[in-house]
Parts: structure tokens; C-alpha cells; sequence
């Protein structure tokens, strides 16, 4: 058995060394980008720069056409790349040349343009298409949501497969121009602004522009019939939101919560700079489906985050991520902490700003509330597993170690550090380590034992996140028992703090797709 596979391996060496070393110098592109939980998301061999994605679509049959025109780089000399696609493919064009394509896996479009493209060459990449996408399952799913008057796209980490190809992965950033053509009475909605409308022949066409660099992920489509409010916020910031105009019950709540947007923005860009982005809004679809999610600019909310009443809780986490997650985003998806424990972390400080909690409490309330042998300790919010990406371990610890961070660096340095991060790493990607040196930096502290404590010890840590200087924490440092349930009063579990359960409604923001 060994001797024939060294044959084989010795005939296959003998083989590759006669191919003519020009063409042996371009290679397929690797099908995907190399992120240890999806390994087949992306693909090597280039980067966007741009999306221009031009669509038709029909909210009585859900039929969708289209034609995407991606402005590429090539980053090795490519033979053929592959980009991340779900739909019926009918055309690709490669330089204006046909190019021949095939599907393979899940979600792979292998494309082989009629001349190979040299590393550095720039590539215009057309490609044609069609599909009904809320049909369409991989991995057994849709992230296509099929509404009484349209359809959405919105999902984590996979959205794009059902209605535009990429290169699908958040560390590939490009800028996006969304054109939709609709029946007249529909619209259309985006990311960004939005640029135009124009009506002929009983359809009207919407198109968007986001100016500045988006990850696939958080690029979002909605149409249907909403109502529109439009406004600026007290800084000049344009508002577009948007509400299905079949809301039912949810309809006043939704509002009552998502016209805040813009007090909102205001009020986060003084803990974490100046909004990044050239618009902000959201809207609110009527979908089944339980959570929100982030979409670059104009944030998408399941109507079930308003049935218990308004949550501006939920509003304070989606916009936190248009820093921490859109604007600086996750290197790969094992960096989720970087999104969701400042996200969350941000509802502590709604909390504290509200006078329903301090963070310090919510974080105290957190630690107290999940015994040693609870599996919440289990889950490493740092690197949680494909599986766990989104549980409750990652939002609910991931921010108790935004505290902790806090009380080892102290409250200067800390809002230094939660302003300075997305400023210094503006539209760009990051890992935890990359974030760590970053505090180490502006703190002068060493920051490895806190962040290892909380972010990638798989048990509960024997110290709760208590602040320096309190009796908890000297006895503490003194005696520290192993698996105790030390906090600020140990012994007393902290009262629930009264922002808890509107903070709790939230936890089904990114619910896994089924
Ligand atoms: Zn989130």
C-alpha cells in the first residue's frame, strides 16, 4: 500500500514537471478564504473592491434576475477562482470574455476566465443569473425570507448565496451599488443611501449606494411595502427607516423603538466616536423569523423583537455594531467577542445611562446567575466554536469580560480604548490579539491574564469581574477559592437589575438560521 501511493506520488511529480512552467505559474484559486469554522466561505486568489448588483424581482412568484458586476483584484496568477453563489447561473463574463463556469460543493461557482489573470491584473466579473431564492436551501436552509409582499435577505454569516455571487467573507470588504427594479407600489430598500428612484412601464427602480467598505454578511435587500420616515439626527446624519405596513399589534412598538435610531447614534458616537458610516437607519419586515442583525447602515429587526412592547435596548446593540463589527470587522468568525460582547456591552451602558443597572451590576447579575457546573462556562467567548458562534455565552460573558477590562485598566484608560479601537482600525478587519495590544498599548498594562480569564478559560473564574479597590477584591486576590461563587457580596446574589429582561428579549438577535 505504501509502495504504490510513493509510485503514484512519483508519477504525479513526474507529470506536474511537464507542464510548460508559464502555465504551471496559474493556479485554481483555493475555494475558500481559509477561516477555520467555515473553511468553504470566500475564496482565495483575489479581492473586491466593488459590488454592482442590478436586479429585477417579483414579489408575486419570489422570482429573482439579475446581473452582479464585481471589480477584482487578482492576488496570484489564477487559472480559474471561485466565488460564493447559490442561483441558477446563465452567463459569466471575465474582461468582457465569455467565461466558462461550474458549480461544485454548496455554494461554489467555479469560473475559469478565457485568459488566466495575472497577479496584480484587475478583472471585471459579470455574471447572469436567475432564481426563485426562497427555494433554494444549502445546509439545508434559505436566508431568503419570503414576506405577504416581498422578500429579504438578511443573515449571519451566510445571506449573500441567494442574491448576489462574492467573494463571501467579512475579511474581503468592498464598497456596493444596489439597483432593484419593482413593480410600481413596491419598493426596494438597502444599504446606504439611496440615490434614485426612477418609473417606467409600471416598475420602479430603486438603487443604493453604500460609499464605504461592507462585508458581504451585512450587505441587506428588502423589498415589499413599507412606510418610510425619513429625517436627519441632530448631528446631520440622513434616517431612513422603513415598517411593513402589516405589522399588526407590533406596528406602535417597532416604532416607538426604532425612530430612536437617531438619539441613539448620537448618543454612542460619545463613547465610540464619530458615526462611520453616510447614513443610518433601520427597518422592520414582516418576517417570521426572531432576531436582528446589523446590516451595514439600514438594520434589519424581526417584528418578534417588539411583542413584549418597545426595546431601545435592541436598537443601542445593532447600532453599536455599525463600529464594533461593521465599520472594524471580524478577521475571521472565531473573533466574534470583538462584535457581540461590545454590542452587548453597549446595552450595559444604555442600562447605566438609563438608570436601570449599572454595567458593573448587569456584570455582577451575569456572573452570579450561572453556577460553576452551568455549560454557559464552557462556551469560550473568545473562540466559542461554529457551533456556539452566537449562543448566549458569547453575548452574556463576552461583555461581564468588557467589564473586566474595564476594572483592569480603570475607567480612563477604558473609554480611551472603546473610542480610540474603531477610530484607529476604521473600516478595516481585526483579530482579539490585534485588540489586545491595542489596550495593552493605551493602558500600559498587560492584559493576557484578564482576557484569557474571561475569553478563553472553559469553566467559570473564581474571581467574579470586580472592581479594584473593593473588599471583594482584595480578599479575593488574597484567597481566591477555586470554583466559588466569589463576587462584590459573595454569599448575597445581586438583586436582577431592571434593565434585565428587555436586555434578555434581545438574545434572540442572531438566532441560529433553520
Ligand atoms: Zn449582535
Amino acid at each position: 500500500m505504501r509502495k504504490r501511493l510513493i509510485v503514484s506520488a512519483a508519477s504525479a511529480l513526474s507529470l506536474f514537471l511537464a507542464v510548460p512552467a508559464s502555465a504551471s505559474d496559474f493556479q485554481p484559486g483555493a475555494a475558500g478564504v481559509g477561516d477555520p469554522y467555515y473553511p468553504s466561505y470566500g475564496n482565495g486568489g483575489y479581492r473586491v473592491s466593488h459590488y454592482d448588483i442590478r436586479l429585477k424581482y417579483q414579489p408575486a412568484t419570489d422570482e429573482l434576475e439579475g446581473t452582479t458586476t464585481i471589480l477584482a483584484t487578482a492576488t496570484q496568477n489564477l487559472s480559474r477562482f471561485n466565488l460564493d453563489f447559490a442561483l441558477n447561473v446563465s452567463e459569466v463574463r471575465v474582461n468582457g470574455r465569455p467565461a466558462a463556469f461550474a458549480t461544485s460543493g454548496e455554494q461554489e461557482l467555479e469560473i475559469t476566465p478565457a485568459r488566466p489573470l495575472a497577479k496584480g491584473a484587475q478583472a471585471t466579473v459579470v455574471v447572469r443569473y436567475k432564481g426563485v431564492p426562497s427555494t433554494v436551501k444549502r445546509y439545508g436552509f434559505t436566508s431568503w425570507h419570503r414576506t405577504p409582499d416581498g422578500g429579504i435577505a438578511a443573515n449571519e454569516p451566510e445571506a449573500a448565496w441567494w442574491w448576489f455571487p462574492s467573494n463571501d467573507h467579512p475579511s474581503d470588504k468592498a464598497t456596493y451599488d444596489v439597483s432593484v427594479l419593482v413593480p410600481d407600489g413596491t419598493q426596494a430598500i438597502s444599504n446606504g443611501v439611496l440615490t434614485g428612484t426612477t418609473s417606467q412601464a409600471g416598475w420602479t427602480r430603486y438603487s443604493w449606494r453604500e460609499n464605504k467598505p461592507q462585508a458581504t454578511y451585512l450587505a441587506t435587500l428588502a423589498i415589499g411595502k413599507f412606510d418610510v420616515t425619513r429625517d436627519t439626527t441632530a448631528s446631520g446624519l440622513p434616517v431612513y427607516n422603513a415598517y411593513s405596513k402589516d405589522l399588526g399589534e407590533n406596528a406602535d412598538a417597532a416604532r416607538a423603538s426604532v425612530e430612536r435610531t437617531g438619539e441613539l447614534v448620537d448618543w454612542l458616537s460619545g463613547y465610540f466616536g464619530e458615526y462611520p458610516f453616510s447614513s443610518v437607519g433601520g427597518y422592520v419586515p414582516n418576517v417570521p423569523t426572531g432576531y436582528a442583525l446589523e446590516t451595514q447602515t439600514r438594520i434589519f429587526y424581526s417584528p418578534r423583537q417588539f411583542a413584549k412592547g418597545s426595546n431601545t435596548s435592541v436598537v443601542v446593540h445593532e447600532l453599536a455594531h455599525q463600529w464594533y463589527g461593521d465599520s472594524v470587522s471580524l478577521s475571521r468568525w472565531s473573533d466574534i467577542w470583538l462584535n457581540e460582547g461590545f454590542a452587548r456591552y453597549a446595552q450595559f451602558l444604555w442600562s447605566e445611562h438609563e438608570n436601570e443597572g449599572t454595567a458593573q451590576e448587569l456584570a455582577d447579575y451575569v456572573y452570579a446567575s450561572h453556577p460553576a457546573d452551568d455549560p454557559f462556562w464552557k462556551i469560550k467567548p473568545g473562540d466559542p466554536g461554529p457551533d456556539d458562534q452566537f449562543s448566549g455565552a458569547v453575548y452574556e460573558r463576552g461583555a461581564v469580560a468588557v467589564q473586566a477590562l474595564r476594572n483592569a485598566v480603570g475607567d480612563e484608560k477604558f473609554f480611551q480604548i472603546l473610542k480610540g479601537w474603531p477610530t484607529e482600525r476604521r473600516y478595516g478587519n481585526a483579530t482579539i490579539a490585534e485588540f489586545q495590544a491595542y489596550a495593552e498599548k493605551v493602558s500600559g498594562k498587560k492584559l493576557g491574564d484578564v482576557l484569557n480569564t474571561w475569553l478563553f478559560t472553559p469553566s467559570k473564574p473564581a474571581v467574579g469581574p470586580v472592581p479594584p479597590g473593593t473588599a471583594a477584591a482584595a480578599s479575593a486576590s488574597a484567597s481566591p477559592a477555586p470554583g466559588a461563587d466569589a463576587g462584590r457580596d459573595a454569599g448575597q446574589p445581586p438583586a436582577e437589575p431592571k434593565s434585565w429582561k428587555k436586555i434578555q428579549e434581545t438574545n434572540s438577535v442572531h438566532e441560529a438560521h433553520s
